[in-house]
């Protein structure tokens, strides 16, 4: 079957590769349908591996070359022994985080996205979503709804990252929400709190496109460009009392992000860091301490997360597909999928491989 698969930084190939295998007990094979192209897949390419193994995966055995792809959907094409939860003919949303399901301190307590051995599906997995097929475990997948379209069910892992995100915050009616960073995940970070309840909404980013398509997918957002205005300022003059926003969701992965947030919350405000930070950063602890503010982290989402985003989705309380920019096939993947979303100066926001055409 056709798969892209990662071999190095800036070597990933369009290649024919073995089928997988017949699922064993508590397993399943689905035929993709779509796949979105995430960040953590674009980090992977220009400068990788990051999360792809170098050596054998410790839990999965995984290693590259590594089909990519972790945010997609499909249809059921088999069943191992003992699968009671869908069947032959179903179609799926893609849950990719993969991890022992017992005897270890944290799925033990159920929170399997916090395990010491995680690997996930298209990136430390014998399958990934741009390919084909893909072998899963029957808890990777989640029976998703007529009325839920194949392009949202590529959707939902984003989507899971920031429901998980606004749950981390504790967003409540009527919340002001500054989200730094106007991204895929920024731009689903903004809808998942509108869906909370969040009424006043400010994004910031430095990219002025990204700034225009943020107007369009959530209306009625303050958008901020760093580069001619100071975001706190900006949200003080937007907020009650001028004391700042309730909660900051911050989705860039940076410093300067980072201690805009904390400049931009009121007292007592909250911090949710989802955006990876490749490096190590410093912001003003004072001014944390002063503010009497809090800085949570934000990792995945927990597995059962699925049913509830799919719902949210389905329902149109997150009209996720919004943030799709783009549908290409998987032969043109790279040049018209992650070339064209590492360009700076590029226009796209989600990407989604139609491995159906
Ligand atoms: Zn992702």
């Amino acid at each position: 079957m056709k798969a892209l698969r990662f071999h190095a930084a800036k070597d990933l190939r369009i290649e024919n590769i073995d089928q997988p295998p017949a699922p064993g007990p508590g397993q399943v094979v689905i035929r993709n349908r779509y796949v979105g192209i995430c960040g953590t897949d674009l980090h992977e390419y220009a400068s990788g591996p990051i999360f792809v193994p170098t050596d054998a995966h410790p839990f999965t055995g995984a290693t590259s070359p590594q089909v990519l792809g972790h945010e997609f959907g499909g249809e059921v094409i088999a069943i191992g022994d003992g699968v009671t939860k869908v069947t032959i003919g179903d179609r799926v949303s893609v849950q990719p985080l993969i991890m022992p399901r017992s005897d270890e301190y944290f799925a033990d307590r159920g929170l399997f996205n916090l395990s010491g051995s995680l690997a996930l599906v298209g990136l430390s997995w014998i399958s990934g979503g741009m390919s084909e097929m893909a072998l899963l475990n029957d808890y990777n997948v989640e029976k998703i709804p007529d009325s839920m379209s194949d392009e949202e069910a590529a959707l939902v892992e984003p989507t899971a990252v920031c429901v998980y995100a606004c749950d981390r915050a504790g967003i409540t009616a009527g919340d002001s929400v500054l989200v730094t960073g106007a991204g895929p995940i920024g731009m689903l970070a903004l809808l998942c709190a509108r869906a909370y309840g969040a009424t006043r909404l400010f994004v910031s980013d430095l990219n002025e496109t990204r700034l225009e398509l943020a107007r369009k997918i959530v209306p009625g957002v303050i958008t901020i460009n760093p580069k001619t205005d100071n975001i706190g300022d900006v949200v003080r003059a937007h907020s009650q009392d001028g004391v700042g926003c309730d909660i900051a969701l911050e989705c860039v992965g940076n410093e300067h992000a980072l201690q805009s947030c904390l400049d931009a919350i009121r007292k007592q405000g909250v911090i949710v860091q989802t955006g990876l930070h490749p490096g190590k950063g410093s912001i003003d602890f004072f001014q944390l301490t002063f503010k009497d503010a809090e800085i949570r982290g934000s990792w995945c989402y927990p597995t059962h997360s699925w049913p509830r985003t799919i719902d949210l989705i389905s329902s149109g309380a997150v009209p996720a597909s919004r943030v799709v920019t783009k549908k290409i096939t998987l032969d043109r993947a790279v040049s018209d999928g992650f070339d064209a979303l590492l360009d700076p100066a590029g226009s796209e926001l989600k990407i989604l491989i139609d491995l159906a055409s």
